[in-house]
Order: C-alpha cells, then structure tokens, then sequence
C-alpha cells in the first residue's frame, strides 16, 4: 500500500484548510476532472470551509494514441458560469500534466478570476504544465497506482486507500 486511507484523510483535512485559506475572497468553483477525481472532489469539498460550487469537466483525449496526446477535447462541458471567478481544477494524478495543459487554455478563454490545480498525486514528472499545481496532496513513486478513484481498465476505484498496481 503506498497511502492508506488514514493518510489520505489527514492530508485531505489539510488541503481543505489551504485552500480555504488561499481565497480569502470572491466566488470558488472546484471543478473535478472526471472520472479520477470524483471521491478525491467529495472529501476535499467537505474539508473547505469557505463557500464554493462544485462542477465536473470530461475530457477526452482524440487520436489514436494509446499515450497521453495532449488533444483533448470537452465531452461534458461545465454549465457553471467560469468569468470572473476563481476555478480550482482537481485531477486524481498528474503525470506528464499534458492533459491538464490543454483544459487549462481552453477554461482561460472564458476569463474567470484565477486558474489553479489541485492535485491529490504527483509524480513530479510535469513535461507540459506552465507551472506546478499549487495544492498536491502527495508526491507520488513512479509507478502505476489505483485506488481511491484510480482505476485500472475501470477497477479499483473503490478502494479507500492508493495502491501500486503489482
Ligand atoms: P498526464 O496528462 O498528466 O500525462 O496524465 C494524467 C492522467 O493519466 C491522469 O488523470 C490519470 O488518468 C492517468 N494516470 C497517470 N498516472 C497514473 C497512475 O499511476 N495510475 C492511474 N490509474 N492513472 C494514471
Ligand atoms: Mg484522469
């Protein structure tokens, strides 16, 4: 097991006292990154302490590549209103940070406040993002991890900790 549920709970509890402390003011939209980052948004979400809303984005990667190409496109499209605020995007894993790049210039279009990213795993390999995700909740081991929203081929989401796959 790399974070047992214990862990990832404490450090949750953190983020949300970071976050709740890094927008003092204005309106908060968390949007999370389907289908990764669904338990990591309701944990976070209830340890934020400042008023928010909640919405999801779908990304899909066109192509053939089987490896991240960095062509994405919205398959569900947040109906919030995005200008003018500050849009705090939260992915499961960052890895190369090539898909978050592109969903990053295609929310800044619609002028919101501020864009940042709230990450609960990094593995700090970050070839394709401008600049790091200003909230991480664990630097991650290069490996390929499940659990906790992770899947492989679909399974293992549920599990409330994150494993290495072997
Ligand atoms: P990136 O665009 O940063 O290269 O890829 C990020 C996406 O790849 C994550 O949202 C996740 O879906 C997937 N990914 C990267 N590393 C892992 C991993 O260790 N485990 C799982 N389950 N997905 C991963
Ligand atoms: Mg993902």
């Amino acid at each position: 097991m790399v974070f047992t549920e214990a862990d990832i709970h404490a450090r949750v509890v953190e983020l949300g006292r970071e976050i709740s402390d890094s927008y003092p003011d204005g309106d908060l939209l968390v949007l999370g990154l389907l289908k990764g980052s669904f338990i990591f948004v309701s944990d976070l979400v209830r340890a934020v302490s400042r008023p928010l809303q909640v919405d999801f984005l779908v990304v899909s990667s066109y192509g053939m590549e089987t490896v991240s190409s960095g062509n994405v496109r919205l398959v569900y499209d947040p109906e919030t209103e995005l200008e003018g605020k500050h849009i705090l995007l939260v992915e499961d894993i960052v890895d190369t940070g090539r898909t978050l790049a592109r969903v990053i210039d295609l929310l800044g279009e619609r002028r919101p406040k501020s864009i940042e990213v709230c990450a609960l795993l990094d593995k700090h390999i970050r070839t394709f993002l401008p600049h790091r995700p200003k909230f991480v909740g664990f630097d991650a081991p290069h490996e390929f991890l499940v659990g906790y929203g992770l899947d492989h081929a679909e399974n293992f989401r549920h599990l409330p900790y994150v494993a290495s796959l072997q």
